[in-house]
């Protein structure tokens, strides 16, 4: 098994539901016009998606490694004539879905259906996705459609309602420990990011990129925080996440560690939406204000 497809199995690790869920939907021979996988971005969602399309083309709809035979091959390495992926790099456009409305008048030259992949559909214009709800309003019959997003919340409700949605589930501790020693993490980081990751693999490698030590939150003032933040904000906001998430399953007072996770995301709208960082990461500061000489504790408000 090739790199890439060991990466595709380490990913999917723990999701044997929606496997079950493909192999049954393959098996009737009916497989639905539409289908979404709802997970971050980069992680299992993209991965249930390929493996989905995968098995729609393949003959013996195997379900799992991409290597299982020669047509699975091919519809990895994108070479299999009815297997189309579109990527978000930005947003999906019009015409992008335009090409793909073409291809589905056509039919298939190998495989029983054609089969589209948008991954991160969230990034779909609203002409995009209503261009597609024309096409899922009335399907060709050879025609499959599978998408991955964060979650339903960017896609038009009229196009939700015609998606058969799964939501990626949370990781059991062990398979995100495991995971990480496997990407090299050493065993006791692996333990600790293993607790702080809630069960999200994205978030573990998130956390897992930090140096060791993270020690921004034990600085002595708010103003001395804030410089220790100012840098490399997106990366402060990660360790003090992994901070909180840790001590939320490990401290006494989880609904203060719960509380501060709020208050990391708000920080991370904020720079998103522009906020100027000095501004976001102060009001942060001032909420996780430190004790004197000691380490963050809750404002009480
Ligand atoms: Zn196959």
């Amino acid at each position: 098994m090739s790199g890439a497809d060991g990466d595709e199995e380490r990913w999917i690790r723990g999701q044997t539901v929606w496997q079950a869920w493909m192999r049954a939907a393959l098996n009737r021979g009916r497989p639905p016009h539409a289908v979404a996988w709802y997970g971050p971005p980069g992680g299992a969602a993209d991965r249930l998606a390929l493996v989905w399309a995968r098995a729609v083309v393949c003959p013996a709809h195997h379900v799992g490694p991409a290597d299982a035979c020669d047509v699975c091959r091919r519809a990895r390495t994108g070479v299999h004539p009815d297997l189309a992926v579109v990527a978000a790099e930005g947003a999906i456009g019009i015409d992008a879905v335009r090409e793909l409305e073409a291809r589905a008048l056509r039919r298939p030259l190998e495989a029983d259906r054609v089969v589209f992949v948008i991954l991160g559909a969230d990034a779909m214009t609203v002409d995009a996705q209503n261009a597609v709800l024309r096409i899922l309003e009335d399907p060709p019959p050879a025609t499959c459609f599978c998408f991955s997003a964060p979650g339903p919340e960017r896609l038009l409700a009229t196009v939700r309602s015609r998606l058969q949605a799964f939501t990626v589930r949370p990781v059991a501790r062990r398979d995100v420990v495991s995971f990480l020693r496997e990407q090299g993490v050493d065993a006791d980081r692996a333990e600790v990011i293993g607790d702080a990751a809630d069960g999200s693999l994205e978030r573990a490698l998130r956390f897992a990129a930090l140096p060791p030590a993270a020690g921004a939150a034990d600085a002595p003032s708010v103003p001395a925080l804030v410089e220790s933040w100012l840098p490399d904000p997106a990366r402060s906001l990660d360790e003090l996440e992994l901070h909180y998430r840790g001590l939320r399953r490990r401290a006494a007072d989880p609904a203060g560690a719960l509380a501060a996770l709020a208050w990391i995301e708000t920080a991370r709208q904020d720079l998103e939406h522009h906020v100027h960082p000095r501004l976001a990461l102060e009001a942060l500061a001032v909420r996780l204000k430190v004790r004197e000489g000691g380490g963050p504790s809750w404002q009480s408000s």
